[in-house]
């Protein structure tokens, strides 16, 4: 395999995101690129990280703790989001691996991250998923529950709740949930905005995402 692709894909998608961002007169450094390295191995991971990327999403804890310690341990400038579905079991392991949790969708998994938070000492960011096109298989916070569900996660558990992320209907144009999301981090404050994957994410740029979780993309299909 040519060994340069990851760097070359890596750049098309920053111009693209830039070219997106300038559209909309956004300042392209507000925009922030999460490599999404789920399934990929570790030789694809540190290809990225040569290109410069220091931004990556895994979305299982179990197999982010098989590949990434030791590559935070070479590479402490490099920060991890999980993008997955937290299991209240793996709370701890989560925290001692990840930089921001972007998917808090439920009061149980908030009360036990507060609680392992103080044990532990450390404090990611949360940004709560929202199941922005309320869709019944899918995880997230209902729309209408989000205020509330932010105040109870900020003022009574005392998380650090800094953004909101979600994942649209796949058959549906994105767009309108883009900009739902983002006027609901706006009406509670809230300065991230996780949205946009590799087959939308110059319309979440668009729309104001802060970050744009991208695999495929880069890295090519995924493994398994
Ligand atoms: C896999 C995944 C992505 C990246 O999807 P691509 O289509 O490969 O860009 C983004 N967000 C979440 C939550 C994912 O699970």
């Amino acid at each position: 395999m040519d060994t340069h692709i990851i760097a070359l894909n890596l750049s098309t998608i920053r111009k693209r995101i830039h070219n997106s961002a300038q559209s909309v007169q956004r300042n392209k450094n507000d925009i922030n690129l999460v490599a999404v390295s789920k399934t990929q191995g570790s030789n694809k991971i540190l290809e990225a990280i040569h290109a410069g990327q220091r931004l990556f999403g895994e979305n299982r804890v179990q197999e982010a703790e098989r590949k990434w310690p030791g590559i935070k341990q070479a590479y402490p400038d490099v920060a991890l989001h999980l993008i997955g579905p937290l299991q209240t079991n793996k709370i701890k392991q989560a925290l001692r691996l990840f930089d921001v949790i972007e998917t808090l969708d439920r009061p149980k998994l908030a009360e036990m991250l507060a609680m392992e938070m103080k044990k532990s000492g450390r404090f990611p960011e949360c940004y709560i998923q929202v199941n922005i096109g309320e869709e019944p298989q899918k995880a997230g916070i209902m729309p209408s529950d989000a205020t509330d569900f932010i105040g109870y996660c900020q003022n009574e558990l005392q998380l650090p709740v800094t953004g909101l992320m979600c994942i649209p209907p796949v058959d549906e144009a994105p767009a309108p949930y883009f900009s739902l999301l983002a006027s609901m981090a706006k009406h509670s404050h809230l300065a991230n905005i996780s949205m946009g994957m590799s087959g939308d994410f110059e319309m979440a740029v668009a729309h104001g995402a802060t970050h744009v979780r991208i695999g495929q993309a880069i890295f090519g299909e995924r493994v398994g």
